[in-house]
């Protein structure tokens, strides 16, 4: 949409050029002329009035790219030592000995290794979390670390989080966790996975297995490692000069401090400072803090914040988007949550009309 016009806009949009002047009039957009570019929030704007779906294409074209840490979410069956891995992992970071711990819960954590390469990790685990996201069209997760307790092995929802990792087409680490118990049989674990189509690496695949223990710490680094390797066969790159894309991996509502979001960044640098539409909230940028709850001026791909200065509360997968005034957040938001309303509305309607042709 960047850079077209209002003549452009309705033939895409197949609409009169009236009727988008009247509704870029009604936004308070002056348009001089229909062959005049319109920004690309004017056109998600006029988009939406119309009813056409947008999503907006972020182009790294010409920019230049830089290596950015992998973002990993943990999923596995209940029970089998997501929550307890995440903390051990938390507390391998080399940033959090020094703060003396994570104090910040923001829904993410980085951890850097002494060499200077650094992991995100989601801190929401589970597979409904992941597709949630998913589905609102939040690719964030890189990799995924698929837990399987060594004492219990390969269970239902290991399976179904195997089934999401694919779906989404994110690569699979495997952590055979619980090692150290005496019941662990990690060797059974790796031939379940096999006969349910995991290709690992010691059988001629690709998917590293590492045996860990969340309880005694041990082969932690061998994970981190396990990531790092994964993440440098990918080649994660990101652009980091211009303006920011952004997803937001929660949110909360803090009673001094008002909606807080943890976020991350997929691209190009978040300031402070900024006008930004959050899904469809909007608020400008009081204050950006890492995960430590350091005040930063800015954030590049790929690190967890919170954000502060939002007027409303978003949705985990929710998009942030940097817009040029407050003027223009205002409109794109209140486009966005007048365009919800309908969708909501109209699902309500097919529902209503569904349910009248099976009663007949
Ligand atoms: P989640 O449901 O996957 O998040 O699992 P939790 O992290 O809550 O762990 C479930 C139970 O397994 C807890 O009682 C943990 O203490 C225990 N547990 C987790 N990891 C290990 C481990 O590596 N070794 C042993 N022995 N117990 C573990
Ligand atoms: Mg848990």
């Amino acid at each position: 949409f960047e850079g077209m016009t209002i003549s452009e806009l309705a033939k895409r949009t197949g609409q009169p050029i009236s009727y988008l002047q009247y509704i870029l009039v009604n936004v308070g957009e002056k348009i001089d002329s229909e062959f005049e570019p319109v920004s690309i929030d004017i056109a998600e704007l006029v988009a939406m009035e119309v009813g056409v779906n947008v999503r907006r294409l972020h182009s790294n074209e010409g920019a230049e790219l830089q290596p950015r840490p992998p973002v990993v979410t943990v999923m596995g069956h209940v029970d089998h030592g997501k929550t307890s891995l995440l903390d051990a992992l938390r507390q391998t970071s080399v940033a959090a000995k020094e703060a003396g711990g994570i104090t910040q819960h923001l829904g993410a954590f980085v951890v850097e290794m002494p060499s200077g390469a650094s992991i995100t990790f989601l801190d929401t685990p589970g597979h409904a979390a992941f597709s949630a996201m998913r589905a609102r069209g939040a690719a964030v997760t890189d990799i995924v670390v698929l837990v399987v307790a060594a004492d219990d092995g390969v269970m239902p929802q290991t399976l179904e989080a195997m089934a999401h990792a694919k779906a989404a087409n994110v690569p699979i680490v495997v952590a055979i966790n619980k090692c150290d118990k005496p019941a662990a049989e990690p060797e059974r674990v790796k031939i379940q996975l096999g006969s349910e189509g995991l290709p690992l690496e010691e059988m001629g695949g690709d998917v590293q297995v590492v045996e860990v223990s969340a309880v005694t710490k041990s082969g932690l680094d061998k994970l981190e490692e396990a990531l790092l390797l994964q993440a440098e066969l990918m080649e994660l790159k990101a652009r980091v000069d211009g303006s920011a894309q952004a997803y937001v991996v929660e949110a909360r509502l803090d009673r001094g401090r008002g909606p807080l979001a943890t976020a991350i960044v997929k691209a190009g640098t978040l300031v402070s400072g900024q006008h930004v539409v959050v899904g469809a909230e909007w608020g400008r940028i009081r204050a950006i803090r890492n995960m430590v709850g350091k005040a930063m001026d800015m954030a590049r791909p790929s690190m967890p914040i919170e954000i502060e200065g939002l007027k409303g509360l978003p949705m985990a997968g929710d998009d942030i988007i940097v817009v040029e005034s407050e003027e223009r957040a205002r409109i794109l938001s209140s486009g966005r949550k007048k365009k919800s309303e309908r969708d909501r509305l109209r699902k309500i309607d097919e529902g209503r009309i569904e349910t009248l042709e099976e009663s007949q």
